[in-house]
């Protein structure tokens, strides 16, 4: 396993890889049964104008996701804005860059940003993570599902 090998900054499995900085196109996030690609997600919302996340929803969001609490003390502040999409149909807004910062910027009272991607900027980074034949087919399921609390 290459974990057992490759050295990682603080001994963290979520910290990059010594001497490895920037290994492109690595980092996904997965949410049921979509992957969305980090490294196209922030192609996409660069230069756009971040808008804060109000504390409160926030904290709501952070329940959702599976955060390491060593590795939010490893994650700078300040390092930019993260990164929030849209589904249709209500089906939510998960937050799918950024979690780490944010549960440091909650912790420490400071503020957080996000750049929204509306619905079309969320297809086109689902088509280009997964394919366009399986992200237009799981866009017409969330589009015409019924929102549910329980949805992201
Ligand atoms: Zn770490």
């Amino acid at each position: 396993m290459a974990s057992l090998y490759l050295r990682r900054h603080n001994d963290c499995s979520r910290c990059p890889v010594i001497g490895a900085e920037d290994i492109p196109g690595v980092e996904y996030f997965n949410l049921k049964w979509m992957r969305f690609s980090i490294r196209i997600a922030r192609e996409i919302a660069f230069g756009r104008t971040p808008v804060l996340v109000e504390p409160t929803t926030l904290k709501q969001w952070l329940q959702n996701v599976r955060i390491d609490p060593e590795h939010v003390g490893h994650v700078p502040l300040n390092v930019g804005p993260g990164v929030k999409i849209t589904f249709p149909a209500g089906c939510g807004e998960p937050i799918i860059d950024g979690n780490h910062r944010a549960a440091r910027a909650l912790r420490e009272g400071k503020s957080f940003f996000v750049v929204v991607l509306d619905e079309a900027d969320t297809l086109q980074l689902l088509r280009r993570s997964m394919g366009s034949h399986m992200a237009d087919h799981i866009w017409r399921l969330l589009a015409e599902s019924k929102s549910h609390p329980d949805d992201l």
